[in-house]
């Protein structure tokens, strides 16, 4: 007898971008292994839950069968790299997918042990009794995980300013020509330490494209020689960063790369949400974005998902909200897709602008670390929350709003206009004031409060954003504008009530 053990299994699926059959391979392997659930995630991956020991090398095979597989879903890598899933960009989506997957690709380490382990059982090459140390990792890998997103203003989906690396895509003429890159960007901290905290990336200049994957390779170089290896709550890179100094950081780079990079150019986000119903791209193609409550899939619903994905679409975005694309449809296809979709109960006309903003990591009953619900919980606050806003007449005004169940902060709550941290079961730290454009922290409002309490608040604040708002101002900034909470300049106030 042995304990019955059970897994995640996070698919890496670069830029969010599936085909028909890659989709179709989830959607039954889902079926046969992950207890009949799909979780989207918040980074554009694919994650199975429950899997049991038994299971593992036939859920791989399913993966590898379509060039899917979950090597670098987890660990001190670099992870899923992120990318902006603007519907209607045309060849720049196309372009900044290829180069999502060539840095996903060149970040990926060189062990064949994967395949080795779960696809064939044999040693890829039997003469190697010790493998070779990974050309880019070495034998001991990076200190902590490693996280890259690539946004396309004037969309900040992918939060850029919390990766590890951000790259904003420039275009000119409709062409890429380049990227800004911004360094030491993420969110994660641990409760009760004040030496951890959420910390927003800066920006380290400019680098045309043909340059962008010799630079993240260099950065992710200097991660790995100068992290911290010896305290793993202060390994991310975040932290390399914030002692050392990004001027310090940008002499590494040129160093190792060989590659000036230039005074970044001015960009300017207005939203970092996704954007619902049709639209068209440059090939006269549709593109539908269809809303995912908690990036979950389960059951008739992720079946009719899988089904009009075979039958319509060209491939499948996963947004980094958690919601999904489907990408492709002829235009005499789209009023049959509608009516798939409402049949499926995927139809989104009823969902509240907020809801279309809001996020939610796992948490129960399936992640060791949490504390209180998050996934299960947001959408019942949420309708609480929409009813304030329409009683306030507020009710068409978007809104960011986060949930994660630890201040691991998977679903990025320190960006939200409105965050929840899970302090214990039923009980939240409320965070207020991030901007919409995702290029503000937050900082903490209320520490462990429960639903009544942060209704009250919600009350309030929605009444006097109500009565004062300036034209088209945005939740976060009025509640900096007014004074209801101070801006935070650097992540170590984000905590600091
Ligand atoms: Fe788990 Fe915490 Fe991440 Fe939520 S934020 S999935 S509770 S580690």
């Amino acid at each position: 007898l042995e304990p019955d053990y059970r897994f995640m299994i996070r698919v890496r699926v670069p830029g969010g971008v599936a085909s028909p059959q890659q989709w179709s391979a989830l959607n039954e392997t889902a079926y046969q292994h992950g207890g009949g659930s799909l979780r989207l995630t918040t980074r554009q991956a694919v994650q199975f839950h429950g899997v049991t020991k038994e299971d593992l090398p036939d859920l791989m095979r399913r993966l590898d069968a379509v060039l899917m597989d979950s090597l670098a879903g987890c660990g001190d890598v670099n992870r899923n790299v992120m990318c902006h899933v603007q519907p209607e960009a045309g060849p720049l989506h196309a372009e900044t997918s290829r180069i999502a997957r060539e840095i996903s690709t060149h970040l990926t380490p060189r062990t064949d042990a994967w395949r080795e382990i779960w696809v064939d059982g044999d040693k890829v090459d039997t003469k190697e009794i010790e493998p070779a140390p990974d050309p880019l990792y070495g034998r001991t890998y990076l200190p902590r995980k490693f996280k890259i997103g690539i946004a396309l203003p004037p969309i900040n989906d992918v939060d850029v300013y919390s990766q590890d690396i951000g790259l904003i895509a420039i275009e000119r003429n409709g062409g890429l020509i380049g990227f800004n890159v911004l360094a030491g960007g993420g969110l994660g901290c641990s409760q009760g330490d004040p030496n951890t905290f959420p910390r927003l990336a800066e920006s380290l200049g400019f680098v045309r494209t043909e340059d962008v994957v010799a630079v993240c390779e260099a950065i992710v170089t200097v991660q790995r020689d100068y992290g911290d290896r010896e305290n793993r709550r202060h390994a991310r890179f975040k932290y390399t960063v914030d002692d050392r100094g990004i001027e310090w950081l940008a002499k590494e780079v040129a160093t190792r790369s060989g590659v000036t990079l230039d005074h970044p150019i001015p960009v300017a986000f207005n939203g970092n949400g996704d954007r619902f119903g049709w639209h068209k791209a440059v090939d006269e193609r549709y593109q539908r974005t269809v809303f995912v409550e908690g990036g979950r899939l389960t059951g008739e619903t992720r079946e009719a998902l899988a089904r009009i994905v075979r039958d319509y679409s060209e491939d499948v975005r996963i947004t980094p909200n958690h919601n999904v694309i489907l990408s492709g449809i002829r235009p005499s296809d789209c009023e049959s897709v509608d009516t798939r979709l409402r049949d499926a109960g995927l139809d989104d006309e009823s969902v509240s602008v907020r809801q279309r903003h809001s996020m939610a990591c796992v948490a129960f009953p399936t992640c060791g670390l949490a504390m209180a619900e998050s996934e299960r919980y947001l959408p019942t606050l949420l309708a609480s929350i929409d009813e304030i806003a329409v009683r306030h007449g507020i009710g068409d005004v978007p809104m960011t709003i986060r949930m994660s169940g630890c201040p691991n902060g998977c679903s990025r709550p320190y960006l939200g206009e409105i965050g929840f941290v899970g302090r214990a079961p039923g009980r939240y730290n409320m965070y207020l004031g991030a901007a919409f454009d995702g290029s503000r922290l937050n900082r903490i409002h209320r520490e462990n409060i429960d639903e009544p309490t942060i209704l009250e608040i919600i009350d309030q604040l929605f009444a006097a954003f109500a009565q004062n708002r300036a034209v088209d101002e945005a939740f976060g900034d009025y509640l900096i504008r007014s004074g209801t909470i101070s801006a935070t300049v650097h992540g170590s106030e984000t905590n600091e009530l």
